[in-house]
């Protein structure tokens, strides 16, 4: 006959070297208790984990100790067992057993953590603490023990094409900088700071992982000068390339500067009008509705300087529909001689801040045309804001800076799956 012991001792898949010795449901706690010892077999399939030898014993044993396992018949299951420390006749050392079950963060055994884990892809951490019953720092410490190792097997041997920005942890506070394989769209490493500093940081981790800063043939990044320095010290090999997305946030932000300026200075039924539209004037034309187009148009015509500033922003968007570079630096010349001539002109003197977008595109025209030459997309680091978004919500309430690396690299680093870990 099967004993609930012998089943649970299966389902367990404990082997011949541990065994469930008592089942026992505690009124109390509401909790099944699966009590563990291990078997004389156990000494027999030991080794010396200093030098390998086998024929040791046992030297004590620790006592009461806890896993949680998952729920069964919806009921909170526990391991417990008295942990058994083997002992090396040949070198003296003692230590503490490794049982099978165990899951990488201590307290839990290897399926509640998968599931927690799975729980917590899906969730915040607080969220899926309070669906499991725990507490949520030992959750932390869950994905933590998982992301560690999965972060450490990672391979960047061929790593070639990176994106860089930064990421705030929340709004107004410290920064972070973010390096991903445009190739895999995988976020890689994240190292607090955005200064060349952490170009050291990262060459480092790409050394660890089998990676070589030369082997980096295209970096790609917004126009910031600590950036680019970190590139030109670390990798002579890499041509840097600015993004579609930086360069149209830069145009963004020069349109909006005018704005403001316009709300200020400009006539005074213009106002108020400058002063509601903040939004119409960061989108694109085709993802406005019908009322909003209608109203940008009546903009345009009173309000001469905002409107003629994002008409330039969109032209200066449609360079990017050309396929060849040598078209798209023919067009940069002549947008950027454009809005210079049109910044010169008395009644648009707001302009200047446009006429500063062409500066900066002009000292940066390289990079800027290598997006041509590139043949990667940066959609991946487009993208990466929205990860970034998914991150703060997930950590919400535990936003230390190993925390937020940590779930960086639990949502995008595209880890194995705890399954496939060898443990
Ligand atoms: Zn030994």
């Amino acid at each position: 006959m099967t004993t609930p012991e012998k089943l649970f001792s299966e389902l367990l898949g404990l082997g011949d070297a541990w065994v469930v010795e008592r089942a026992a449901f505690d009124e109390a706690k509401k909790a099944l208790e699966l009590h563990v010892r291990e078997t004389p077999k156990l000494w027999d399939e030991e080794r010396c984990p200093h030098d390998g030898s086998a024929g040791v014993v046992c030297h004590d044993h620790v006592r009461g100790l806890r896993w949680r396992h998952l729920n069964v018949f919806n009921k909170e299951a526990e391991i417990v067992c008295d942990l058994p420390r083997g002992r090396c006749p040949a070198c003296g050392k003692v230590w503490r057993v490794d049982p099978p079950w165990e899951g990488r963060a201590k307290h839990f055994t290897k399926e509640f953590e998968a599931f927690a884990l799975t729980l917590m892809r899906e969730m915040p951490v607080k969220k899926a603490a309070e669906i499991l019953g725990e507490q949520d720092t030992r959750m932390w410490r869950v994905v933590q023990a998982y992301v560690e190792e999965a972060h450490a097997a990672v391979d960047m041997s061929d790593v070639t094409c990176v994106g860089v920005d930064e990421m705030a942890r929340a709004k107004g506070h410290r920064y972070l900088t973010v390096f991903a394989d445009l190739v895999r769209k995988a976020v890689l490493f994240a190292t607090p700071g955005k200064d060349s500093e952490t170009w050291a940081e990262f060459v480092k981790a790409l050394a660890a992982h089998n990676g070589h800063p030369h082997a980096l043939t295209h970096v790609s990044m917004d126009m910031s000068k600590a950036y680019a320095k970190g590139v030109r010290d670390y990798c002579r090999n890499a041509q840097i390339v600015y993004d579609k997305f930086h360069v149209i946030a830069h145009a963004n932000q020069a349109v909006d500067l005018v704005r403001r300026a316009e709300a200020q200075s400009g006539p005074a039924t213009a106002r108020e009008v400058l002063v509601k539209s903040r939004w119409l004037w960061l989108k694109n034309p085709e993802n406005l509705s019908r009322k909003q187009r209608a109203r940008l148009r009546q903009i345009d015509q009173d309000m001469l300087q905002t409107g003629r500033a994002y008409q330039m922003r969109l032209a200066l968007q449609e360079i990017y529909a050309l396929d060849s570079s040598a078209a798209a630096a023919q067009r940069f010349g002549e947008w950027c001689r454009w809005v210079r001539r049109e910044a010169r002109k008395a009644s648009r003197w707001l302009l200047h801040h446009m006429a500063g977008v062409a500066d900066l595109i002009e000292s940066h025209i390289a990079g800027i045309l290598a997006h041509w030459e590139q043949g990667v997309t940066n959609a991946f680091m487009e993208g990466l804001n929205s990860v970034f978004s998914a991150v703060r919500r997930k950590a919400r309430g535990y936003r230390s800076i190993r925390n937020m690396i940590t779930m960086l690299y639990f949502v995008a680093a595209k880890l194995p799956s705890p399954a496939m870990l060898s443990h």
